[in-house]
């Protein structure tokens, strides 16, 4: 446990620690993945639900995503201990971002459920930066309004396909479709967080796609101590300080328990 003291010491002396999740953050709360064996991507044919088929057959894209909706998100999600964790670091000032791949929204009710004992009255909160977006909400393509997502599913299961904001616009679900560039934005404030980072921590993530892959290299050539936590290798281990191939959801408690000790 060596290792993960050392992380422990430097985020306690970090100005400012972010955190980058992927998938395997989530998988042990149930939430199936995309890609692998037994992926959302085996049930389902991804070319169906690219932004061109969107643009193309809204119909036909919403008949396909209400299916995938209820096979991605039949059950009630609920953040686990790694969530839990990252959560409490951010409510007591240890953490100043997280960024995700994810668009479970998992980390937003994490934070939710660890309430603001403490942070009431702290300025900061936690940035929680969905790189892909977040599936349980949607947005009118005409105004831009984000709404929760359910009833609008909902609607879309009854019938309404697709399913229309008030302003005429068709809905879409607020994530990064296939063949839809990451919003230009999001990237750069990304990168500029990896680039201010004193710890980067990469959790759950393969670290295989853009920009998954370069915002710990960034991290390590501005200077930051990386850690990875994730069970197989990545093509970024050679850039990190410290690498942990346990399960996320005893590595992060432990981080934490270390941190605040
Ligand atoms: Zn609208």
């Amino acid at each position: 446990m060596d290792d993960l003291e050392r992380l422990a010491d430097d985020i306690r002396d970090a100005e400012t620690v972010v955190a980058f999740t992927g998938a395997g953050i989530s998988e042990p709360s149930g939430v199936p993945t995309f890609r692998g064996d037994d992926g959302v991507w085996d049930k389902f044919d991804e070319g169906q639900f690219t932004y061109g088929r969107f643009r193309r057959d809204p119909e036909g894209f919403w008949n396909d995503r209400v299916e995938l909706q209820r096979v991605m998100f039949d059950g009630e999600y609920e953040p686990n201990a790694a969530h839990e964790a990252l959560a409490a670091m951010g409510r007591d000032g240890y953490l100043e971002a997280i960024l995700t791949q994810n668009t479970d929204g998992l980390h937003g009710e994490a934070a939710e459920s660890v309430g603001d004992e403490s942070a009431a009255e702290e300025a900061d909160e936690t940035t929680i930066l969905e790189l892909h977006g977040n599936s349980q909400r949607v947005r009118c393509i005409d105004c831009g309004k984000r709404v929760d997502g359910d009833p609008i599913f909902e609607r879309a299961a009854d019938g309404e396909r697709p399913p229309t904001c008030d302003c005429g616009g068709v809905y879409k679900p607020d994530v990064v479709l296939f063949g839809e560039q990451l919003p230009g934005a999001v990237i750069q404030r990304a990168r500029s967080l990896a680039r201010e980072s004193d710890v980067f921590l990469a959790i759950g993530s393969s670290l295989v796609v853009e920009p998954a892959a370069s915002l710990p290299r960034l991290a390590a050539s501005s200077g930051a101590t990386v850690g990875i936590v994730n069970l197989e290798s990545t093509p970024v281990d050679g850039s990190a300080d410290v690498i942990v191939r346990e399960d996320v959801t005893d590595v992060l408690p432990a981080i934490r328990d270390l941190v605040e000790k």
